[in-house]
């Protein structure tokens, strides 16, 4: 089965459904059989077959970040950009950071997070050239009047078939943009946040159960994994918390830019013990309370949003 206009009507009808009326999560979301479908990298939501749900008509804030300041990185679509609608519906102002090719993507964003009344700073560019990550933050904090959450969510995900073929320089964007802009933004952000702050970091299922075709970026994933536990007990005594997110197989344009085989698109996330692909929106509440006050005595910890798959 394709995706139907049954699906769409599924979709639709669980939009209208906020995140906190009690569900079944089996069938909260049809379990979607994207067509096979490609868009060039980094790809967009607006041409996502079928949309993803990034939370715009149905996450309800209930003020567990008011006043709150956030940079959130490839904050344009996907889980960052539901995660961006979630702070400001949870009363957060947000900087969002995402490539100029995103730029449709993310105007939708800014006007969500403005109908909220909330501040939105957009920060086009690329995180792989230095003249962009470097000062980063800082142009975050001048935008927003401070900082006090910085999410490291931008990723890179190219399936490549065999090892023979993975290029050098797919092996070093790979790694800059995933890994190593999350050490240089981290160092960067910590000249800036208060006592109370959050860094929150976007792994995967990849760390543990890595895909064959995906080497370069699954390393980077484990990477991630191992830098938040380090980091999160250098800057505990600071105040400031580290923790990651551990999504599993969700609806985003990652995933039609060349991050998974054209051909594995249809069965997307249907071997999760949930038997369906989640939605960007199940993940940003992980975001919000790993940012908020409510999880002060978590640190270190990678919370997995995978639909059941076991993982340590
Ligand atoms: P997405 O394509 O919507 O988001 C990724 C974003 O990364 C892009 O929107 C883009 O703005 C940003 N990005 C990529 N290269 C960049 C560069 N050179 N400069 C600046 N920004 C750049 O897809 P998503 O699935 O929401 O991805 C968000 C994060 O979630 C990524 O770290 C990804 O690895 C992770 N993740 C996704 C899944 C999934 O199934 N979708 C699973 C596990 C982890
Ligand atoms: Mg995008």
């Amino acid at each position: 089965m394709n995706t139907s206009p049954d699906q769409g009507a599924a979709m639709a009808r669980a939009a209208q459904v906020d995140q906190l009326v009690f569900q079944d999560p089996v069938s909260r979301y049809p379990a979607i059989e994207p067509p096979r479908q490609h868009q060039p990298e980094p790809g967009l939501d607006r041409d996502l077959q079928p949309r993803a749900d990034l939370g715009e008509h149905s996450y309800r804030g209930t003020g567990r970040l008011i006043g709150r300041k956030a940079l959130i990185t490839g904050a344009d679509s996907g889980i960052g950009a539901a995660t961006a609608i979630a702070f400001a519906r949870e009363g957060a102002d947000v900087a969002l950071s995402y490539l100029p090719s995103e730029e449709p993507d993310a105007r939708r964003i800014i006007e969500f997070i403005e109908a909220e009344g909330r501040t939105a700073v957009a920060l086009p560019g690329d995180l792989s050239e230095d003249d962009y990550s470097a000062g980063l933050v800082t142009r975050a904090v001048e935008g927003l009047g401070g900082l006090d959450i910085l999410v490291n969510n931008a990723g890179k995900q190219i399936a490549i078939e065999s090892l023979a073929d993975l290029t050098d320089e797919q092996i070093a964007t790979t790694f800059k943009v995933n890994i190593e802009v999350m050490f240089r933004l981290s160092r960067e952000a910590i000249r800036y946040l208060p006592a109370g702050s959050s860094i929150i970091n976007t792994t995967s299922i990849q760390a543990y159960k890595p895909s064959a075709t995906l080497l370069d970026y699954a390393s980077t994933k484990a990477a991630i994994n191992t830098f938040t536990k380090g980091l999160a007990q250098q800057l505990a005594p600071r105040g400031i918390r580290v923790n990651a997110v551990a999504p599993g197989p969700i609806w985003t344009p990652l995933q039609p830019s060349d991050g998974q085989p054209i051909e594995h698109l249809p069965e997307f996330g249907h071997n999760t013990p949930l038997g369906r692909a989640g939605q960007p929106t199940e993940v940003a509440a992980a975001y919000v309370f790993l940012a908020s006050p409510e999880s002060s005595y978590v640190l270190g910890e990678t919370l997995n949003v995978n639909g059941g798959t076991p993982s340590p």
